[in-house]
């Protein structure tokens, strides 16, 4: 009996999520109709040892919500989305992607995280990054979004559509001029570059609107050539996938390997960026279920990683697997347990 007891103390003292310093979970799923859905939410991400949100607030609600958070030592990191614009505006794919986006999406469709095919296309539409119309479109959201009342902004969907590159004539005018300036200039690095150099303009916009407004991302869709380019990027807190939502889930020997990859680099280009290695669960559907023990193992390496930031997403789903969210809990030090229910709610 000493002997468990100790042993369960070891595991308790090995479990913490206090070296992990910012604990930040992603929201798409929840209810947020009424301020007790509001505030349930935010209780929710709470309860699973997260100590920062990254969601969608309702309009007005930005006050409130960012209340509850602060109330709890929590921070709220408004969901950016760099998606919309003009139709016209839209990147171009090669006519042979073009033709595969009105075939039915294989199984194995990994909706933007790294493709198993070299054809694989996301099916929803992103703006060229080259556009001058896209830099003042999104500057204009940054701004305006820098001004409501949260602690920051959590940017996301900068990247591209084909996994690679636009192939509009804009951006094969840049490549051109990219190559005069430099000749050994590759596609993937020029394509790369772009991604970075929009990626840090609206950092700058959101400085300009409010110096210290912290900054996060999740690097998504996938960039192909290179998917760990996050420690280029000037924000505090890179969210870069060291295991995505969907099935056939990632072997933990890749888990592992890529979170050296993410943390050799932090702090190589901007002293104040952290590498948030990024852990996506999605269990609506049986096939990309991973189990409570394997959530904890990518957690555990996550934490002897070294790393002092993580990102999950998404907190709607992990809720909806109560043993999981447990797990979750019990590794990041958050109080929910399988039979937690709302304080007052029903049983
Ligand atoms: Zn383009």
């Amino acid at each position: 009996m000493r002997r468990l007891t100790l042993v369960l103390a070891l595991a308790a003292a090995t479990s913490s999520g206090a070296e992990l310093s910012w604990r930040a979970v992603w929201e798409w799923s929840l209810p947020k109709r009424t301020d007790a859905d509001l505030v349930r939410l935010v209780e929710s991400a709470q309860a699973l040892g997260f100590n920062a949100l990254l969601m969608s607030v309702p309009a007005g609600k930005e006050q409130f919500v960012a209340d509850e958070c602060h109330r709890r030592g929590m921070q709220l990191y408004l969901s950016t989305v760099f998606t919309g614009g003009d139709p016209s505006w839209q990147q171009a794919l090669t006519p042979a992607q073009e033709a595969r986006l009105d075939l039915p999406l294989p199984a194995d469709y990994q909706h933007g995280g790294e493709p198993l095919t070299a054809e694989e296309v996301l099916q929803s539409p992103l703006p060229c990054w080259n556009r001058q119309e896209v830099h003042t479109l999104f500057a204009q959201r940054v701004r305006r979004m820098a001004a409501l009342p949260a602690d920051g902004l959590a940017f996301d969907c900068i990247g591209y559509r084909n996994y690679e590159r636009c192939h509009c004539p804009t951006c094969d005018a840049g490549l051109r001029r990219a190559r005069r300036t430099d000749p050994g200039m590759t596609v993937p690095r020029w394509a790369e570059d772009v991604l970075v150099s929009f990626t840090n303009e609206m950092a700058e916009v959101a400085r300009a609107a409010r110096p210290l407004i912290g900054l996060t991302v999740h690097v998504y869709p996938v960039f192909a050539p290179n998917p760990y380019y996050g420690h280029r990027l000037n924000l505090h807190y890179t969210g870069e996938t060291v295991s995505w939502f969907f099935h056939p889930h990632w072997p933990l020997t890749k888990v592992e390997a890529r979170l050296q990859r993410v943390l050799q680099r932090q702090r190589s280009v901007w002293p104040d960026q952290t590498a948030a290695p990024f852990i996506g669960f999605d269990a609506r559907q049986l096939r990309h279920y991973r189990s409570t023990r394997r959530v904890v193992q990518e957690l555990e390496a996550v934490q002897q990683s070294g790393a002092s930031a993580l990102q999950m997403a998404e907190l709607g789903y992990l809720l909806d697997k109560p043993l999981v969210a447990q797990a979750v809990a019990e590794k990041l030090g958050g109080s929910y347990r399988a039979h937690w229910r709302q304080p007052g709610g029903r049983p």
